[in-house]
């Protein structure tokens, strides 16, 4: 007997046929003795649609989170009923929770709710009486009894979780992409599908820009220690087992992927005073306003005029906010001015085995180098390098990345 969790993303659910469809796939899937437990998302773009709604009212509906997440969470109780009808409809007991029957709990964060604890007691009695259970994906519930979402794509996150909870052999997640690639293979045509991928190297491929798992699913995975399979819905074939020890020893070995992320923008603060206490003012204002940095690089000092350059980089999102601290910290410290670039994009390669082969950033290098492709800032973690460049080269560098570590056992 397995106990499995599936999840089945918006485009796996959008119509009524789509959601008999994959009623009768887990149906298909399920041995006798199984138990199973179904989470999904809103019906395709449901989601947007409640958002677009919620803006003819006011600009900015995110004023209201408690209302907000009260109406983005109908999205998945549609779903949720429909399916469970299906599967009734096909001879086979089942019951449709919201995230709060469920036993997900969540922080008061609306809108962008963490998971706090997940007490799958009702999805546990349901299941011994035989039913398939059907969870609303990306709602929790919080401390005063409200509903509070997850952030988008937040559904992954409630299914690794409700896994997790209840110590599930597996998490399924279909998607319309059959596992995990190298690279993305809308940009690199040889990329490769893994056959399994570490929590860490997955985590490092996600936060870096690879967009097939919402990274917050993958630290719920590694914490709950559940393998996650991610595959497709149009296919029966296996997909990406992320897991905490790879067994499969893949030829490629160190380098695992090759990422991208293109919403980046980049600040230079010019002629900055050496002083001790100069990074601290400027990344903490910051922070306060809760702005993430991510690449940081301070110039060397000008000896005559005792100033250094402080540079960074963003999310894009983020620019107008931390555009306008910089400027006005900048002025505090009567800098040289600020400079901002938002025509920037990060390439990083990742791998946990990185650690012992010094060789790998100066093939990276390589590989950018004779592609003439400039590198204007470098980063590196345990498991990852990465290097800001202009955009427009992006599809060229991550092509020439890719061939320079994958192509060489062809
Ligand atoms: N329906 C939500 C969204 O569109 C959650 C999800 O799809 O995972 O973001
Ligand atoms: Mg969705």
């Amino acid at each position: 007997m397995a106990l499995i969790v599936k999840k089945f993303g918006g485009s796996s659910v959008a119509t009524t046929e789509k959601i008999m469809a994959v009623a009768e796939r887990v149906l298909r899937e399920k041995k006798p003795e199984d138990k199973m437990v179904v989470v999904v998302s809103a019906m395709g773009d449901t989601t947007d649609d409640l958002i677009a709604m919620a803006k003819e009212l006011n600009a900015d509906p995110y004023a209201f989170p408690r209302e907000m997440d009260m109406l983005l969470s109908t999205g998945e109780q549609i779903t949720i009923s429909l399916l469970a009808m299906a599967f009734q409809k096909l001879g086979q007991p089942s019951v449709a929770l919201t995230g709060a029957q469920a036993g997900i709990e969540a922080n008061h964060s609306y809108t962008k709710g963490r998971i706090l604890n997940v007490k799958p007691e009702r999805v546990k009695k349901e299941l011994a009486l035989g039913k398939v259970v059907v969870v609303a994906g990306f709602q929790g519930v919080n401390g005063s009894g409200d509903i509070v979402t997850l952030g988008r794509g937040g559904s992954d996150t409630s299914a690794v979780a409700l896994a997790g909870g209840l110590q599930a052999d597996v998490c399924e997640i279909f998607t319309d992409v059959d596992g995990v690639y190298s690279a993305d293979p809308r940009v690199v045509a040889s990329a490769k599908k893994m056959q399994e991928i570490t929590y860490n190297e997955m985590l490092e491929l996600a936060r870096l820009g690879a967009v097939v798992m919402q990274p917050r699913s993958v630290e719920m995975g590694m914490h709950y220690g559940v393998p996650i399979h991610v595959r497709s819905t149009f296919s029966q074939n296996d997909g990406t087992i992320i897991k905490e020890v790879c067994d499969v020893e893949e030829k490629e070995s160190v380098v695992r992927g090759v990422a991208h992320d293109s919403n980046v923008a980049k600040i230079a603060v010019l002629g900055v005073p050496d002083q001790p206490g100069i990074a601290y003012s400027i990344f903490s204002e910051l922070s306060k306003a809760n702005v993430d940095v991510d690449m940081i690089v301070q110039s060397v000092r000008n000896e005559e005029k005792n100033i250094i350059d402080m540079l960074f980089t963003v999310a894009k999102s983020d620019l107008p906010k931390a555009k306008a601290i910089s400027e006005e910290i900048g002025r505090q410290m009567k800098a040289g001015g600020v400079q901002v670039d938002d025509s920037v994009a990060k390439v990083s390669v990742v791998g946990a085995g990185m650690l012992g082969h010094p060789g790998i950033a100066a093939e990276m290098f390589g590989a950018l180098g004779k592609a003439g492709i400039n590198i204007e800032v470098i980063s590196t973690s345990e498991i990852s390098i990465s290097c800001l460049i202009q955009a427009e080269h992006v599809k060229t560098a991550v092509n020439a990345i890719h061939d320079c570590f994958f192509k060489k056992e062809a």
